[in-house]
């Protein structure tokens, strides 16, 4: 069972330390993680000895059984979410409320200070975010589960790929393979590029047929219950150039070194500078336009960054992705992603889908 309470707890020491007596959490991925509720529409009021969570009637039974450790504040169709807010507030005798700015509106912020004008807004971003960088070990379990199911899923479409599949078709079979292994779902809607579309990297997968190029790129991930993974390979289908196994492995040897480079203690950017140089050293530089990888847990993008310029330093528990490319506009593109955990002494890759050019080639 995952520890909410022990979660919300530390959320209160970071509202304390932003000098507000309470926080309101209106991400919905921020409040499933506060709470263990996994509807939406719904806000948390945290103070320093309370958790309310403020919802409607069509949730009262999913979150009675989900959260029964939580008080309720449900509304009925007369009033809207801001009254209910502003009720429980006064009713806390608040001074003081932390907002999340990166997930209300300008309007809903606005209103609110309309409504509660003695109420001092605290605008503070990222704080329960940042505790999200550190996966507990309910968090990783799911994690690991949910790439077991993106491994098995691929293994599946990849040993059955046939030319006159659409690029469609492929991420079709894909999220039907994620829901037979146990999974809600795919992570997102995986890109399936063939040939050229391999050089777009958030291409969305039409009509082109496995068969009308030598090689398909495959990004793809699995959602468990809650939390997600992120996986990408190519698959070689036909007679390729001797160009592409090249350009593989300039990015394979860029995203183990990479890997080899993350522990506790090191530099986001130089993680991402480690696959970069080797990259660059090719003569590709320019042909790797995106950074090196991302968190990712609830959502598929959460922080840290692997990236230029960020300098904060990678931590026990961290998930990331390690995702170098080459992409040659007209021709191919190459991403080779795996999902790595900083563990207290270095790292362990968790994701298994071979990678050698070798184990690729199905043609
Ligand atoms: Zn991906
Ligand atoms: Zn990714």
């Amino acid at each position: 069972m995952p520890n909410h309470k022990q979660r919300r707890d530390k959320l209160r020491r970071l509202v304390r330390e932003a000098e507000a007596e309470a926080i309101l959490v209106t991400s919905y991925d921020n409040v499933t993680y506060l709470t263990g509720f996994t509807g939406d529409s719904s806000y948390l009021l945290l103070t320093c000895d309370g958790q309310i969570v403020l919802s409607d009637r069509r949730y009262t039974t999913q979150l009675e059984t989900e959260c029964p450790n939580i008080d309720l504040e449900i509304r009925g169709p007369e009033m809207t979410m801001l009254d209910s807010v502003a009720k429980v507030v006064r009713k806390a005798k608040l001074g003081s409320l932390a907002i999340e700015a990166s997930n209300v509106t300008l309007e809903f912020s606005q209103k609110l200070a309309e409504k509660l004008p003695k109420v001092n807004l605290v605008t503070t971003s990222g704080l329960v975010e940042q505790l999200r960088e550190i996966k507990d070990k309910d968090e990783l379990a799911e994690i690991r589960e949910a790439i077991t199911i993106a491994e098995r899923a691929f293994a599946v479409v990849k040993a059955g790929l046939r030319p006159e599949q659409t690029e469609k078709q492929v991420a079709d079979e894909l999220e039907r393979q994620v829901r037979l292994f146990g999974g809600e779902c795919t992570a997102f809607w995986p890109i399936v590029g063939v040939g050229p579309n391999g050089a777009l990297p958030h291409y969305r997968p039409g009509g082109v047929k496995i068969g009308e190029s030598f090689m398909v790129l495959v990004d793809w991930g699995a959602k468990a219950k809650l939390y997600l993974s992120d996986l990408t390979r190519i698959i070689v289908t036909g007679k390729a150039p001797a160009k592409l196994e090249r350009v593989y492995n300039v990015v394979l040897k860029a995203q183990k070194k990479a890997i080899g480079a993350i522990r506790p203690g090191a530099i986001m950017e130089d993680v991402d500078a480690a696959a970069r140089k080797v990259i660059t050293d090719a003569g590709f530089g320019k042909q790797f336009g995106h950074s090196l990888g991302h968190g990712f847990g609830l959502q598929i993008h959460e922080q840290p960054r692997l990236a230029v310029n960020q300098k904060r330093t990678l931590e026990p528990g961290m998930v990331v992705t390690v995702e170098p490319g080459i992409y040659l506009p007209g021709t191919f593109g190459v991403r080779i992603e795996d999902d790595i955990l900083v563990t207290k002494d270095g790292h362990e890759v968790l994701s298994h889908v071979p990678k050698e050019y070798a184990d690729c080639v199905i043609a």
